[in-house]
């Protein structure tokens, strides 16, 4: 078996460079030249055939090497798929001479030659995990672990695999010493600091995705085959496919790839992976996937408004930047359903939360929590925290939870010791102070218990991402997006249906050329695979469409 570090820095064979070069030129290199720095993006990819290239890293403030790639070695990282900045820099030590990829034509060699792809990217991935496990230290959050500022930011940065070291004001000396440094009161926190010892005070998610080098350049003028709104798994599907097939993609992402799914800590029903697997990984390789057929994300950006601008589909994010389509895909997903109780919004992020990730489950080690819900993803997060907290309440409106959660899991969780579940209850009150202490609920005998708490975790269903969308396409009672069959007939009793000489495709909505997968669509089975399975399936109605095209003339613009 190889071990990791075989796999993060394998030596490519003779013909596998030759097989390379087609797709790059051979250039000298001299010592002390720096091939490609931190925050470079779009950098090239290199292969030594002579001589040597030294990777360096910083962020511990002193210059610490990572790795030096000898004749038959090469650099890079997923983010020289990504396009996101580097994290390290590489300058040649020794004469010599290198095989040089634009990121392009590395992305055309490793889908055309799959044994050598196969090499690269499983390096590119291995040498993230052992850049992160060697004390790589990445940006820095300071702030306090009650602030829900503070956890908005890790959550991004941990949603988004941006790498960074959480310094807590509550009980690392540190903090206060680097407050000190840059002369930032500790009012002022949470505090990024990033390259070059820049730091920003309570940034914005955006702010802290240009900071972390996220942002991928948009030229408005740019006319995509596909825009893709929503970066969970049917968005992603619909990237690799469309991507895979040729089509110029563009996916837009509110907060971070992987929607729902990343958030899951261990998906069991997805095929092929027997021993389940985390939502957060199989979402990094689904991204890694559509970056490699050349799909470009860009996050983060909401979509506040879809609509027609000279038969061009255009969408409008939330800083007013315009992206023009041929196509839009909406994968937009479900938006968890909040709590109906008193003081809810003073406790998000304080105390109150929507997902069972690596940064709550830190929160809740050795803590008593509480889980409201009885559904699968309720289920997984008891399955996951009881391994960290000392006890899980588990609050249940039902009396029976194999009504809505699967056998496998009902089993699981009614054998683990330190779960406690409430059944028929109901939260009615939180408590707290700055940060949740301890929430009260009632049964359906009408008995009273307070249970005290740092940590209310609710998973209670969700509703449609639709708000952006109204006015402008079909959706049912309930919000979601209706398709093909699904769509109203007086909405495609039109002119611009008539025009078409055909009925929306089944993936498509009731405006042509705007199709839906996913959770947000009207009758889809809310399942990671069949997400998924209807992203692949848009792509197809997608060339349909866009062989077909006629400019959509005069149609509404969704609200906001
Ligand atoms: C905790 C949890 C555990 C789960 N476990 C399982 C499981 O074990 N097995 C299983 O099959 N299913 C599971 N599910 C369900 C599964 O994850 C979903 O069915 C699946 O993620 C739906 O994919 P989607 O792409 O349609 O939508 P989503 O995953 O909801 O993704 C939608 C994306 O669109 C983005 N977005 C929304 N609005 C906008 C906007 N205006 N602009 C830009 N972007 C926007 C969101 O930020 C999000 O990233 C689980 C769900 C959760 C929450």
């Amino acid at each position: 078996m190889p071990s990791e570090h075989d796999i993060a820095f394998p030596r490519l064979s003779r013909s596998q460079i030759d097989a390379l070069r087609r797709w790059g030129h051979v250039r000298a290199i001299a010592p002390g030249e720096v091939l490609f720095k931190e925050g470079d993006r779009g950098f090239s990819f290199y292969v030594v055939l002579e001589g040597a290239i030294e990777i360096v890293e910083q962020s511990r403030g002193t210059p610490h090497e990572v790795a030096v790639h000898g004749p038959g070695e090469f650099t890079g990282d997923v983010d020289t798929l990504s396009g996101r900045a580097a994290l390290v820099t590489g300058r040649a030590t020794a004469p010599g001479e290198v095989l040089e990829l634009t990121a392009a034509a590395l992305r055309q060699a490793v889908d055309a030659l799959p044994e050598v792809g196969e090499i690269v990217l499983k390096a590119f991935l291995t040498r993230r995990t052992l850049l992160l496990s060697d004390g790589f230290e990445g940006i820095k959050i300071i702030g306090s672990r009650f602030s829900p500022d503070a956890h908005r930011l890790r959550d991004f940065a941990t949603r988004n695999a941006i790498p960074f070291t959480w310094i807590d004001l509550e009980s690392d000396e540190q903090a206060e010493t680097l407050l000190r440094q840059f002369g930032v009161p500790a009012s002022a926190t949470p505090v990024v600091i990033g390259r070059e010892g820049r730091y920003l005070a309570n940034p914005t998610v955006a702010e802290l995705g240009r900071c972390a080098g996220l942002e991928v350049a948009i030229d408005p003028s740019e006319l995509h085959d596909l825009i893709v709104v929503g970066a969970g798994p049917a968005g992603l599907a619909a990237a690799v496919y469309a991507a895979s097939e040729g089509l110029d993609v563009l996916v837009v992402e509110r907060i971070a790839t992987g929607g729902q799914a990343g958030t899951s800590s261990r998906i069991e029903n997805y095929l092929g992976f027997p021993m389940g697997i985390s939502g957060a990984e199989l979402m990094r390789n689904a991204q890694l996937q559509a970056q490699k057929f050349g799909a470009r994300i860009t996050l983060p950006g909401t979509v506040q408004r879809l609509g027609i601008d000279a038969g061009v589909r255009v969408i409008t994010l939330a800083d007013g930047t315009k992206i023009r389509g041929k196509c839009i895909l909406v994968a937009t997903g479900v938006e968890y359903r909040r709590l109906d109780v008193a003081r809810l919004s003073e406790f998000e992020g304080a105390g109150v939360y929507y997902a069972a990730t690596e940064t709550e489950t830190k929160l809740c080690r050795n803590e008593d929590i509480v889980i409201v819900g009885a559904g699968n993803s309720a289920g997984q997060a008891i399955v996951a925290l009881s391994r960290y907290a000392r006890r899980v309440h588990v609050v249940a409106r039902t009396r029976d939870l194999g009504k809505s959660m699967s056998r496998y899991l009902v089993d699981r969780v009614e054998q683990i010791d330190n779960v406690v579940i409430h059944r028929g209850a109901v939260v009615t009150a939180l408590e707290g102070d700055g940060h949740l202490q301890a929430i009260r609920i009632r049964d359906d005998a009408g008995v009273e218990t307070r249970l005290n708490t740092p940590g209310l975790f609710l998973f209670i269903g969700a509703d449609p991402h639709t708000e952006w969308l109204s006015g402008c396409v079909q959706l049912d009672k309930k919000g979601f997006v209706t398709t093909g069959g699904a769509v109203p007939l007086e909405a495609v009793r039109t002119d611009l249906w008539r025009a078409q000489g055909r009925t929306p495709f089944f993936l498509e909505t009731s405006l042509p050329g705007v199709f839906a997968a996913g959770d947000v669509r009207s009758g889809s089975i809310k399942r990671c695979a069949s997400a998924v399975g209807e992203g692949a399936m848009a792509v197809s109605f997608i060339h349909a469409s866009l062989d077909a095209a006629s400019p959509a003339k005069d149609v509404p613009t969704s609200a906001k």
